[in-house]
């Protein structure tokens, strides 16, 4: 019988707990790239360098998949209970080890403090769930149309899962998917994103110590430059079985073209253009502090940010200056001040995209209320909170995600435009609006063509719900129970002559 004490996690002080690393993670041991190049990791707020990473290319990944493949066969026999009690552990070693989490996740992603802590809380709480929810992977017992059959539907993994993680949450999008497609019974083969593969390799850690056999769990460090021929990799090879990848549109639409190729399973969470409608009924201050929290949250670097502010005109006024008094507390600068909620955008490329669209949209007409500019007093790549109004829909900030500390606000009249001007884009992750009339709640829930909505509501992300888009902004779901199933396939069983 399986034995409980096997797993307990090796106990070390959090205080004298080291976890930053500069090897990758393969097949249960720590290792350098085969071309032993590295790649600098730093700072956002600061620009210092806190570490390296190996500089892993397709030769590694493959290297990953082998060993990720090989795992897969007696990983995918475990019993749920088993893959359940590695979870909890390795959940209770992220809870033991948050500060130091939340640490490396600071000073990689150059998260406010406050944020940082927030981001390990909220991505521990995905190993958690999914070390209960393994436990629920049911089929079925169909009743047959002939007597002497039995129809049997069981749920198998799909084998070894690429993940390609993003920067904006290191700790939470690894996860969200390595938990679901831990507990489902997958391998997995993570490639996290440059600017923070430190979070990533810190995980492993706690993963090795929490006692995943090797090879279950596998992280692929590399610079940008050798993410494609690794993404390339995960798509070709015959033992990936699927991918799940969050991300820009740009390489989701890449991977999913490479992945028919071999007619991949694929989840893919893509780019956001969320608007945020306020009704004339709405609680103005209500929508105003949500407003505040779901776009400044992350410095606006979120793919569920409202990404277009779309406000009545009979209350429009008085929201405007609410907001422009919120948006003035808002506190910018060192990560290390447990106040401060605006923290630098993650690189100069995001830095530069963000200053353009706003110049853009201020060529064609906009006016700046507050903000516009780069902070440089804080930090290079800081860009000041930022309220747009008279905005066009030719301007880059409708259509594009900004992906920065930038509300842009349109005034209407009727529920009816507010839709079609909220419909209005080939996205479709979140959307948010604030009303009290009940009816145009159950209304405009319904026709806003989003695959997660916000009613009077600023915080939608939590393990137990699951979120995804429609039309460009990807495919599947992840989190939920639904988050297993992307990672699991039915099989139909008759049983015959009985
Ligand atoms: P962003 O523009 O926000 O950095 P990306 O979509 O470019 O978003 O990056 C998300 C993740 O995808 C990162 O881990 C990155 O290294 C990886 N990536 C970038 N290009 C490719 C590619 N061609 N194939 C696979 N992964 C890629």
């Amino acid at each position: 019988m399986f034995a409980v004490k096997t797993f307990r996690p090796v106990q070390v002080q959090p205080r004298t707990m080291h976890l930053f690393n500069n090897k990758a993670y393969i097949n249960g041991e720590w290792v350098s790239a085969k071309s032993n190049k590295v790649f600098e990791v730093t700072n956002p707020a600061t620009g210092e360098v806190i570490g390296t990473a190996p500089d892993m290319d397709a030769a590694d990944a493959q290297h990953a998949i082998d060993s990720a493949s090989k795992a897969f066969a007696t990983w995918q026999y475990t019993t749920a209970k088993r893959r359940s009690l590695y979870l909890r552990h390795w959940f209770d070693l992220m809870v033991k080890h948050h500060e130091s989490l939340a640490k490396i996740v600071r000073l990689e992603a150059g998260k406010p403090v406050m944020e940082a802590r927030h981001e390990i809380t909220y991505g521990n709480s995905f190993v958690e769930f999914f070390s209960e929810e393994t436990r629920r992977i049911q089929g079925a017992i169909i009743p047959s149309p002939v007597a002497n059959k039995k129809i049997l539907v069981e749920k198998q993994p799909i084998g070894v899962a690429g993940l390609i993680t993003p920067w904006n949450f290191p700790h939470a999008m690894i996860t969200r998917k390595a938990g679901a497609a831990l507990a489902a019974g997958c391998t997995c083969v993570i490639k996290p994103a440059e600017d923070t593969p430190l979070t990533a390799l810190a995980l492993m850690l706690l993963a090795q110590q929490a006692g995943f056999p090797k090879g279950v769990v596998n992280v692929v460090t590399s610079s940008r430059g050798n993410a494609p021929g690794i993404g390339n990799l995960l798509c070709d090879s015959h033992l990936v079985a699927g991918i799940s990848f969050t991300g820009s549109t740009q390489v989701g639409k890449l991977l999913y073209k490479r992945c028919s190729s071999r007619v991949k399973r694929l989840a893919l969470e893509l780019g956001g253009n969320a608007p945020f409608i306020v009704y004339k009924s709405a609680d103005v201050d209500s929508a105003v502090k949500g407003a505040i929290a779901a776009k400044f949250r992350n410095s606006g670097q979120a793919c569920i940010a409202p990404n277009r502010f779309f406000i009545h005109s009979d209350i429009y006024d008085s929201f405007v200056e609410k907001l422009i008094n919120e948006i003035k507390a808002l506190k910018m600068g060192s990560g290390e001040d447990l106040e401060v909620q605006i923290g630098p955008l993650i690189n100069q490329a995001q830095f530069e995209k963000v200053s353009s669209l706003v110049q853009d949209a201020v060529s064609k007409g906009a006016k700046v209320l507050i903000g516009g500019k780069g902070a440089p007093q804080h930090g290079r790549l800081f860009y000041e909170p930022t309220l747009l109004t008279d905005i066009k829909d030719d301007m880059m900030v409708y259509t594009e995600e900004v992906f920065g500390p930038v509300v842009n606000i349109f005034r209407f009249d009727s529920e009816e435009e507010s839709v079609a001007m909220a419909n209005n884009t080939e996205r479709g992750l979140a959307g948010y609006f604030y009303s009290q009339d009940v009816s145009q709640i159950f209304r405009v829930a319904r026709k806003l063509e989003v695959g997660i909505c916000g009613v009077n509501q600023d915080m939608l992300s939590t393990a137990e719900a699951p979120v995804g888009g429609v039309k460009e902004s990807g495919l599947g779901r992840e989190g939920s129970h639904q988050g297993i199933e992307e990672f699991t396939y039915l099989k139909y069983i008759a049983l015959g002559n009985l």
